[in-house]
């Protein structure tokens, strides 16, 4: 039996959140469990098990999400169940997921980056817009316009090489 403490000690506290430094699978926490007669065990997805610590139950088409975005974060009140499809929407407002959803919307941007000039792009960073404004009079999808005044897309693209490196 691992307890909360023990889980604790195994994260680096990061703001509020409990950041894993122990073992990942696909990038989600895992932790090992030994069983209770001393046997080999397994592992567990780490939130999953923070949340049965505390209590929480989850149903098998529930996931143990961390409400911060943050993938690492194993604090149990940072933990919440989530459906698929909520971890799916979720993804998208947070920007972290490596899903089907996220490449979906990488292609969204890569169109959006065809739309759009250098020029385009600067005045849209300097423009002070919501997304949701951007998105409106640049004629791109909300998220897109995120990444673009993010950051997230365009980094590269003063150098001439930035069309062969965009695709990631
Ligand atoms: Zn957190």
């Amino acid at each position: 039996m691992i307890t909360l403490d023990q889980i604790r000690e195994r994260c680096i506290e990061v703001g509020n959140c409990w950041e894993w430094q122990g073992g990942t699978s696909n990038g989600f926490p895992k932790v090992y469990l030994p069983k209770a007669d001393g046997t080999r065990g397994g592992h567990t997805p780490a939130r999953r098990y923070v949340m049965k610590l505390m209590g929480v139950e989850l149903k098998k088409w529930q996931t143990a999400s961390p409400k911060c975005g943050n993938p690492l974060c194993v604090a149990p009140h940072h933990s919440v169940a989530m459906t698929r499809s909520e971890v799916a929407s979720r993804a998208h407002a947070t920007g972290f997921s490596r899903t089907a959803t996220f490449r979906a919307k990488s292609g969204a941007v890569s169109r959006a980056r065809s739309k759009l000039s250098l020029e385009t792009v600067q005045e849209m960073r300097l423009s002070g817009l919501s997304t949701r404004a951007a998105a409106k009079k640049y004629g791109i999808s909300q998220y897109a316009a995120w990444r673009v005044m993010s950051g997230n897309s365009w980094q590269d693209y003063s150098s001439p090489f930035a069309g062969l490196m965009g695709a990631r």
